[in-house]
């Protein structure tokens, strides 16, 4: 099964930028920091990077962010990325970046994007082809939603998405309605966080309210049958990060997730990692603790890589050959 997930060509659809910061990246950033004072030994590094619980998650979070200071920093971090995806042949991604965070730590946006685009490239030189997703970190309120769609308003090569992150508890969805009608009045897709660490309620407010395209997680959904038959029906897809739920608890275990409710009600699931090396996570690790949990074969695995390429916002004519190779490698099993 292993070598099978590995050879589907595979879309990653919930991934954090700053999340997405591994080993190797964060050692380039930690000597180029020194001041930050994270560690710039390997082994060091390793223990303060293995997964504690959700503070300590939070505190190397921060960490890594702290050491974004300029382009350099934001192109280290999407080429790491992108190396990443390639060893595990995933060949698109939607990575959802926060520019307000970079930019009130005092990174001017024109850094930013001239990070994004020169990663880009090199990514697209591996055969990784990358997009953007411009999140609103909700806990940051109404001056971050404005912030944010101001500079998605530049429409940065390869943005695709708009996003809405950070806790659910006391962060109304409905407040941010205005910001993503502005967005998806600009072409933008809309794919809010919803149901990660709140129940069915938050999901039906990011579907009405903002329109939603896609739901972010979505966990609690199976809460609410009525719900669960609305995104079937609708043909909503869901951006499942199995193991991202088990590390920060709201979920016990693979084996207790939700998704398997999630597929036998007909949702649309895609497998995705959220913040991979802070939780010890990758995407074929996904499918295969997936795979494990649920028993499945290899044309149910071979289905979850092709929501992800149908639930992405890739033009039509390029997710055919994708589609066409999933087929072609569960033939050749
Ligand atoms: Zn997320």
């Amino acid at each position: 099964m292993h070598s099978f997930i590995r050879a589907l060509p595979k879309v990653e659809l919930h991934v954090h930028l700053v999340g997405s910061a591994g080993i190797d990246t964060v050692l380039e950033l930690a000597r180029r920091h020194p001041e930050a004072g994270v560690p710039a030994d390997r082994d060091e590094l390793e223990r303060f990077y293995t997964f504690r619980d959700f503070d300590h998650f939070l505190k190397v979070y921060w960490a890594v962010q702290s050491m974004l200071k300029g382009r350099d920093d934001i192109h280290t971090l999407v080429v790491g990325l992108a190396r990443e995806l390639a060893r595990q042949n995933v060949r698109y991604a939607e990575v959802t970046v926060t520019p307000y965070n970079h930019m009130t730590d005092g990174m001017p946006g024109d850094e930013v994007l001239a990070g994004l685009e020169s990663g880009r490239a090199i990514a697209a030189g591996i055969g990784v082809e990358l997009a953007w997703c411009f999140d609103i970190p909700g806990e940051k309120g109404l001056p971050a939603a404005r912030e944010t769609l101001a500079f998605a308003l530049n429409r940065p090569e390869g943005l695709v998405s708009f996003g809405l992150g950070g806790p659910e508890a006391g962060v109304g969805r409905a407040q941010f309605a205005p910001f993503f009608d502005a967005a998806r009045d600009a072409g933008l897709h809309c794919v809010p966080h919803a149901g990660e660490t709140s129940g069915p309620e938050t999901i039906w407010s990011a579907l009405r309210d903002l329109k939603a395209e896609r739901i972010g997680h979505g966990t609690s959904c199976v809460e609410d049958p009525a719900l669960l038959e609305h995104l079937a029906l609708k043909g909503i897809p869901l951006e499942v990060c199995p193991t991202s739920n088990v590390r920060t608890q709201q979920v016990a275990s693979i084996g207790a997730h939700p998704v398997r409710q999630m597929l036998d009600g007909g949702v649309v699931v895609t497998l995705n990692t959220d913040d991979p090396p802070f939780f010890g996570a990758t995407l074929e690790g996904e499918y295969l603790a997936v795979a494990t949990a649920l028993d499945l074969g290899h044309a149910d695995v071979a289905r979850l890589a092709e929501n992800a390429v149908l639930a992405s916002f890739l033009p039509n004519p390029r997710k055919t050959p994708l589609l066409e190779e999933i087929a072609a490698v569960l033939a050749a099993v």
